[in-house]
């Protein structure tokens, strides 16, 4: 099947103002061409950005979108789950900060996994390395999303876009953990003050505080699910992820990481019909996560639009490697994403120009 991507080039010296008109355009044509039935609540999926990182997309460029979305009375907010481990996102508190620090002040903040990733669903999906996979709770309160994803580069999945925002983006801590390094994690006990505070989050009883004749604490593997919560509710950094095995796996050294990205973005549209919404500006090596100033590695390319995420990453994708930049990892991205059924990497791109927004099948690029 092909799809169609909807793109409208945008430069360095676009104005904010242009941005948001051209990606509420690309919009409402996607809408229209579509026949999108918009829901009464659409939330927007977005990454807020890491701390020191200054290539993350700003939140007045998403403007138009939410303008577009108030004009016709639907609510909307921004969602997000909090990372893994470390840094200013890791739980609700410090990653809400983050978010206001970042400008994102448009509309309420949603987590979708909870404080600390305590809230989390089990997505069926009978793949080959999950069989099921966790995503924030609340992304299985909508059937609809806008997905609005940064297009660059990342060191794990090569590059980034509406797959890893959908697979990583709605993955709750357990999701994240199972996809990076397969493993549950342990309790230090030179670190653990024993102050109990991680037996709150723990819906399955498995954490062992000072107990038995040793007094000491520990993680009881058969019963835990590793959903990572307690990682993050310690105030002790006492209870880790890392060991020689999964610090490799995180590496990316025995571990099938883009095959697996490519089952979590599956479990994350399992239930739902979303509008994708890419912006290839200021594109960076490495990821929205990375807390370090990057410059660009290329020229902006544009704001693209479509209802498969397969199709508007290949679109970005290819426009990139046209123009002299190629992405690491994305042949096997695409042909299992293809293969598992996620969407399609045969699309047609229809190019809306700026300012007129006139509709014309792009062929130069
Ligand atoms: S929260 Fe951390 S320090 Fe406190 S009991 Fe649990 S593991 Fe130990
Ligand atoms: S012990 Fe396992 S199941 Fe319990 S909070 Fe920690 S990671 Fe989650």
């Amino acid at each position: 099947m092909t799809s169609t991507v909807y793109f409208t080039p945008v430069s360095e010296r676009t104005s904010v103002s242009a941005v948001q008109q051209i990606s509420k355009a690309l919009l409402d044509t996607l809408v229209s061409a579509e026949q999108i039935e918009l829901r009464q609540k659409i939330p927007l999926k977005v990454h807020f950005g890491e701390p020191k990182n200054v290539t993350f997309i700003r939140p007045d460029n998403y403007q138009g979108i939410i303008d577009y979305l108030a004009e016709r009375g639907v609510e909307s907010c921004f969602m997000e789950t909090s990372v893994l481990y470390g840094g200013q996102r890791y739980k609700k508190e410090l990653h809400a900060q983050t978010a206001k620090k970042h400008g994102f002040t448009q509309l309420p903040i949603v987590f979708a996994d909870g404080e600390h990733g305590e809230a989390f669903a089990d997505v069926a999906i009978n793949q080959k390395h999950f069989k099921t996979f966790k995503v924030g709770q609340a992304f299985l309160d909508y059937d609809q999303m806008i997905v609005l994803s940064h297009f660059k580069g990342h060191m794990l999945a090569g590059f980034g876009g509406a797959i890893k925002q959908l697979s990583m983006g709605y993955a709750a801590k357990g999701g994240k953990l199972a996809m990076h390094m397969g493993e549950k994690p342990h309790i230090k006990n030179r670190r653990c003050t024993q102050c109990k505070k991680c037996l709150s989050c723990c819906n399955v009883d498995a954490l062992r505080i000072g107990e038995g004749k040793s007094g000491r604490s520990w993680i009881e593997k058969e019963k835990c699910v590793g959903c990572g919560a307690c990682v993050a509710i310690c105030p002790s950094k006492a209870v880790s992820l890392f060991t020689l095995k999964s610090v490799a796996r995180f590496l990316g050294i025995g571990n099938p990481f883009v095959e697996k990205l490519v089952e979590g973005a599956y479990a994350a549209r399992k239930h739902q019909h979303n509008i994708y919404i890419t912006f290839a500006m200021s594109i960076s090596a490495g990821c929205d996560c990375e807390a370090r100033k990057m410059k660009p590695v290329m020229a902006d390319m544009g704001v693209f639009a479509a209802t498969d995420p397969v199709a508007i990453d290949k679109a970005c994708f290819d426009m990139a490697e046209a123009l002299g930049k190629k992405f690491r990892r994305a042949k096997k991205t695409f042909s299992y994403a293809e293969e598992i059924g996620l969407g399609s990497c045969d699309y047609q791109l229809k190019r809306i120009d700026a300012p007129s927004f006139s509709d014309a099948v792009d062929a130069g690029m």
